[in-house]
């Protein structure tokens, strides 16, 4: 059988290697801490937590308590080891971080075919996971540049906040392309003088989230916040993101004092996000301060701005659905430099990533699971979302629509989960029970 080559010992690469290792393969993990260390890691530990020692929701209703029972039947090694060592947290699954690690090494290292390499790996062969997270080291990350071409590989996010397309209220909000070019891509939430000038005034009062030293340069250089800009006057947004110019809104026929345009993220016309907001507000303070637009006054924030360091490869263009190299199907991205965002999700991305890796050793089918499960659709969006591809974590709004409408949101959310749950069960029994 053949040796597969692992790169990261983070949560990505430890589940991947789980899952090759439990199908008999022999796995060379490489983890460069504690020899070489990220600038946020704070030990040498397997599957460290670099920031929360949460893993959000058990709530099965919520897309991410679902994600969780979906890894849980796939066997996941994360979601097996952190419900072993969980401490109390509410509704949420948070865990102890030492114990966390231990059990996730102890578990690892009772496979005899696990050898792990603790040093810096700097090439990508044939049959190699690549896991290295949002703070890839640099020489590696130069072998990635080679790998999928020099402008596929980027080094943070600066992301602007989604929203559903169901929770806008469309009563304040017109489609539109300024001065009648680009047919109705845009939506736009207009805003009259006492709205903006009250808008900007919260912005720039509101708090934002502390850049750590090595972010501040890179980050900052390439692209201004949107309190930044706000507060360079409190006009320069209305001359800027939310400029008015050839935007009618037909309601009067007239011109909007300022306008704030959202753009459509997928294809499903189920997400939508708002152009030029990039940001660095606290995650509260963006729902208090955005939801002052009249047409958000009710939004559901699918994902918060973010502006931090985090490493990643143009998904769409450069894998296909099963976390396989579109140009080398030998070599797997799995974590958060695949596209995906957060802990729960970047083991999804391992399991799969492993899993299939082992199905192309074995000469199987590649494993997709359907998009109407929390792991099929964010695997579908990472590989087929459009241009501009930023990373994106599980939700409901990822998912094809359900066959019947729900007003009522506990209701709608019970019933994705509950197709997403007879879903997964279905495709378990097929292809992953032996
Ligand atoms: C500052 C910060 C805070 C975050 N906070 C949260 C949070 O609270 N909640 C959340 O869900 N997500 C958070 N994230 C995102 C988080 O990084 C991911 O969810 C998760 O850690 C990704 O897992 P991973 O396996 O892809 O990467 P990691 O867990 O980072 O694992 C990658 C591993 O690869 C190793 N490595 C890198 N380069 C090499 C190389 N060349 N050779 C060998 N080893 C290498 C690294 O040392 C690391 O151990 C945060 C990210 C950052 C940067």
């Amino acid at each position: 059988m053949k040796k597969i080559k692992v790169i990261g010992g983070g949560l990505a690469g430890c589940e991947a290697s789980y899952q090759l290792l439990k199908r008999g393969f022999a796995v060379d993990l490489y983890e460069m801490r504690p020899t070489v260390m990220t600038p946020i890691h704070k030990t040498g530990d397997l599957a460290e937590l670099v920031c929360s020692n949460s893993l959000k929701s058990m709530d099965e209703n919520t897309s991410q308590g679902l994600l969780k029972y979906e890894l849980e039947l796939l066997d996941s090694l994360i979601i097996k080891v952190a419900k072993a060592c969980k401490v109390p947290a509410g509704g949420a699954l948070a865990v102890s971080r030492e114990e966390f690690s231990k059990g996730i090494y102890d578990e690892l290292a009772k496979y005899e075919k696990l050898n792990i390499i603790r040093e810096e790996c700097t090439s990508i062969d044939d049959y190699t996971i690549v896991a290295t997270g949002p703070l890839t080291s640099d020489s590696l990350t130069d072998a990635i540049k080679t790998l999928t071409g020099e402008g596929e590989l980027h080094f943070y996010d600066a992301v602007a906040p989604i929203v559903s397309r169901e929770s806008i209220d469309m009563n304040n909000a017109f489609y539109a392309g300024r001065y009648g070019k680009g047919g109705d891509d845009y939506l736009n939430l207009p805003l009259d003088e006492t709205q903006y000038y009250e808008f900007v005034d919260a912005l720039v009062k509101a708090d934002r989230v502390i850049l750590k030293e090595f972010e501040k340069k890179e980050i900052f250089s390439a692209c201004m916040p949107i309190e930044e800009m706000a507060r360079k006057g409190k006009d320069s947004l209305r001359f800027g993101p939310l400029k008015p110019v050839g935007l009618y809104n037909p309601k009067d026929n007239k011109r909007p004092f300022a306008v704030v345009q959202l753009r459509k993220e997928d294809n499903y016309d189920k997400l939508y996000n708002l152009v030029g907001f990039q940001t660095n507000l606290k995650f509260s303070e963006q729902a208090r301060v955005f939801k002052m637009i009249p047409a958000l006054s009710n939004a559901d924030f699918i994902r918060y701005g973010v502006m931090h360091r985090n490493t990643y490869i143009n998904a769409p263009k450069v894998l296909d659905n099963t976390f396989a190299m579109k140009e080398n199907n030998s070599i797997f991205f799995a974590g958060q430099i695949s596209g995906v965002e957060g802990y729960v999700e970047s083991a999804m991305s391992g399991l799969f990533a492993g899993i299939n890796m082992a199905r192309l050793c074995n000469g199987e089918k590649l494993l997709i699971p359907p998009i109407t499960t929390a792991c099929g659709s964010l695997m579908h969006y990472i590989s087929s979302s459009k241009k501009d591809f930023q990373p994106m974590h599980v939700s409901y709004s990822l998912m094809t629509e359900l066959d019947k409408r729900y007003r009522d949101k506990a209701k709608r959310r019970e019933a994705y989960s509950n197709r997403a749950k007879k879903a997964i069960k279905e495709f378990v029994d097929r292809y992953i029970k032996e």
